[in-house]
């Protein structure tokens, strides 16, 4: 998902066909939603979703759109209730506008920054360019929080004037399109600051300290070329334990939800995990005959029958299609009870699970390469696998040899934690069912 998926979906939306190698090594060329034979057409609708677990995909063909150097980028702080104000409502407005790049950072339950930008020329000399991705720069979500505490600093504005100036607290940037994709890359969110402690990352977060009433620059931003290191590096270096803490002490999720369930997600996540900023993304989620992601499941549904959601469908003038929109919740970072070293309070599975319930009754979805608690069942709830079996088993089924499903490869290894509990000498045991029979169930 990115933050133009509320205009074009997820990214495999865009790939019109693909070339792939079958498990018994037959290439097939041109696997596309328009191809002459079914099963290939059921194939390109189950790969979506599927994490190379029914062919292994050689080549794409994707839809491209015509690019500008720059993004336009407008920030606008909300503090909810203040000059009736809701950023959960503007947020949903923004979802359905034409804006290329819809964002919004959460800093509190009731305090976020909507950002929305659009490709640009750059053209207007009053608005500052900004290079959110140079090292010297201080984290984006720093800069963003900034635009929030700038605006609760100042008086409130009685009759905001308009976005492009600064009466409702607005910003208007550009931002090079390279800077802009990679806003994210150098804190990895804000990942690096629970990585580093809150400390060390004050220190090195800060482009400048004041000492005496003056601004100097920070000298350890010479280390900032250092950022972010390499995921693929960090996998490398992560061992038992430290998947186990990662398990334990941390939460990485991202979860995609109906939009109407904004103000819910935030509060449940707020509940479970109090983990902030938190990231929202508006995304459409297409209807799709055959694919894993549906967009009516029974739970919504019944939800929707019991006047609980209001949901708005809408159709794309362009390829006929409905569609719903959505939006990413991104948690990541330290829960509350892990930061106040309350171990015995924070049980990871009990919270992973009260989240998945709640999706599963909204009828949204988690991504799959953060960590998932469901049991087989709840699993297929939320994820539509008639055709996915149907494709691994009947049409092709050397797949359902050669490849684990879904459920097997994505779900968290739960036996290895609690098997790398009994290695880890002197590690007082993680809080909740792990290691207790109940999580015979999660196994
Ligand atoms: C810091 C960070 C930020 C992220 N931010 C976002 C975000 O903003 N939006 C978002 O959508 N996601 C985000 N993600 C998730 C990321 O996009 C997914 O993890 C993505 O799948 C990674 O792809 P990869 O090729 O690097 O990983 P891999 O682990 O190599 O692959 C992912 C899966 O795809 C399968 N696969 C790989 N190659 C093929 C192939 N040729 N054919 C078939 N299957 C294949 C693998 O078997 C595996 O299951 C983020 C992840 C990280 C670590």
């Amino acid at each position: 998902m990115t933050t133009h998926s509320h205009v074009a979906g997820f990214l495999h939306e865009t790939v019109l066909s693909f070339d792939c190698v079958l498990p018994d090594g037959m290439l097939i060329l041109d696997v596309g939603p328009h191809h002459s034979d079914e099963r290939f057409r059921k194939l390109y609708a189950v790969a979506a979703w599927s994490h190379g677990t029914v062919c292994t995909i050689t080549r794409m063909r994707l839809r491209c759109i015509p690019a500008k150097p720059y993004v336009r980028l407008t920030y606008l702080p909300i503090v909810n209730g203040v000059d009736g104000k809701s950023y959960h409502e503007e947020f949903r407005q923004l979802a359905h506008s034409s804006h290329s790049f819809v964002e919004a950072q959460v800093f509190s339950r009731d305090r976020a920054v909507l950002m929305w930008g659009d490709f640009s020329d750059a053209t207007d000399p009053s608005i500052p360019i900004n290079r959110v991705h140079a090292w010297w720069k201080p984290w984006w979500f720093k800069h963003v929080e900034a635009v929030l505490r700038r605006h609760e600093e100042s008086s409130p504005s009685p009759s905001p004037s308009g976005r492009h100036g600064s009466s409702d607290g607005a910003v208007v940037e550009y931002v090079p399109i390279d800077h802009y994709l990679l806003r994210h890359t150098r804190g990895i969110f804000w990942v690096i600051r629970d990585m580093l402690g809150d400390n060390l990352a004050y220190i090195l977060g800060e482009p400048t300290f004041t000492v005496f009433g003056m601004h100097v620059p920070n000298p350890l931003l010479l280390l900032g070329w250092l950022y972010p290191p390499r995921i693929s590096f960090l996998k490398f270096t992560t061992t038992p334990t430290i998947r186990l803490w990662t398990f334990t002490r941390q939460t990485f999720q991202d979860i995609v939800l109906p939009i109407e369930e904004t103000e819910a997600a935030v509060r449940r996540s707020e509940k479970l995990f109090d983990v902030f900023p938190i990231l929202l993304y508006p995304c459409r989620v297409y209807e799709s005959e055959y694919g894993l992601v549906n967009i009516d499941s029974a739970a919504a549904s019944a939800r929707k029958l019991q006047g609980k959601t209001a949901f708005k469908e809408c159709l794309d003038e362009k390829s006929g299609r409905r569609y719903r929109m959505f939006f990413d919740l991104g948690v990541y970072g330290v829960p509350r009870l892990v930061r106040e070293k309350r171990f015995e309070e924070y049980d990871p599975v009990r919270e992973m699970r009260s989240m998945e319930e709640f999706i599963a009754e909204a009828g949204g979805m988690p991504f799959l390469y953060a960590d998932t608690c469901m049991t087989r069942a709840e699993f297929a709830k939320v994820f539509r696998l008639t055709t996915y079996d149907e494709v691994r088993t009947q049409l092709f089924p050397a797949m359902a040899r050669a490849f684990p499903h879904l459920y097997d490869k994505t779900k968290s290894e739960l036996d290895l934690i609690r098997g790398a509990l009994g290695e880890i000498e002197g590690e007082a045991s993680p809080p909740g069912p792990l290691g207790s029979p109940a999580d015979k169930k999660y196994s």
